[in-house]
Order: C-alpha cells, then sequence, then structure tokens
C-alpha cells in the first residue's frame, strides 16, 4: 500500500437528507460546514433521477450514465477528503428499479434525492489531499 496513516474516531453525524436536493452537492456542502477534511459515509434512501459515471481506463475519462427514473440507493458508500482546498466526497452507489434491477457507479452532479439517511464518520488524524496520479489519470489521495 503506498499511503498509510492510522486516524482516531472523529466525530459522527446521522442525517435525514433534504427533499430534491442533489445528493453529491449536500454530501460535500455539509463536509465543508462541518470542516470535515478526512471521513467516511453512508446513504440509504432512493432518488428521483441518478447520474453516476464509468472511469474509462484507456481514455482516461469519464462517461457518465442518466438514469431519469426513481431508484432506491441500495448502497452508497465512500470517502470524505480535500481536492485543490476543497471538500470533495468519493461516493460510488448501487441503485435498485422497480424490477429489482441494479445500475450503478461513481456519483457525479445530478443525482436528486427522494429520501435519505446518512451516517457520516469524521476520522481524526493527517489531511488526506487528492492530486493528479499520472499512472491512472484519477485525482487520487498522494503516495
Ligand atoms: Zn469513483
Amino acid at each position: 500500500m503506498y499511503l498509510q496513516h492510522e486516524y482516531l474516531p472523529g466525530r459522527k453525524w446521522v442525517a435525514r437528507l433534504p427533499f430534491e436536493a442533489d445528493l453529491l452537492q449536500t454530501l460535500e456542502a455539509f463536509a465543508a460546514e462541518q470542516g470535515i477534511k478526512v471521513g467516511q459515509g453512508v446513504v440509504i434512501g432512493a432518488v428521483k433521477k441518478a447520474v453516476v459515471g464509468f472511469y474509462d481506463q484507456h481514455n482516461r475519462e469519464y462517461s457518465s450514465l442518466e438514469f431519469d427514473e426513481p431508484l432506491e440507493i441500495l448502497h452508497c458508500t465512500g470517502n470524505l477528503s480535500m481536492r485543490d482546498g476543497v471538500h470533495k466526497a468519493h461516493m460510488h452507489l448501487t441503485l435498485g428499479n422497480s424490477y429489482g434491477l441494479t445500475v450503478g457507479g461513481h456519483l457525479l452532479p445530478g443525482t436528486i434525492i427522494f429520501a435519505g439517511e446518512a451516517v457520516l464518520e469524521e476520522l481524526a488524524g493527517p489531511e488526506l489531499v487528492r492530486g493528479y496520479d499520472g499512472e491512472t489519470g484519477l485525482p487520487l489521495w498522494e503516495k
């Protein structure tokens, strides 16, 4: 492993998410308001529509997939850290449709909350900073 830091448990929040708000923006705004520089979170609930990304490893770019329908958030998990001085949430979702089939990907702006319950946890320790990684083309935690 490139990066190993030890963190102590920090503050924890359990939150109901606002109706018709953007999921990614809501999580990042909360991290900024609370000053969470390193953390993790899980969300369950439902969305009115979803936009998720798939990273094309060859072309080194995200393609976005839009699902313009009500979906259950079966699982949404990820982490909170800093990039260019901005609080960023890196979250992945598994979503279920009315047939019980699943889609998913990397959470992008445009995913609109119908109802949501989040558990967020701050990790107390060194600041994690994202920077450009030449091997992958992604903004990864620095080695
Ligand atoms: Zn991702």
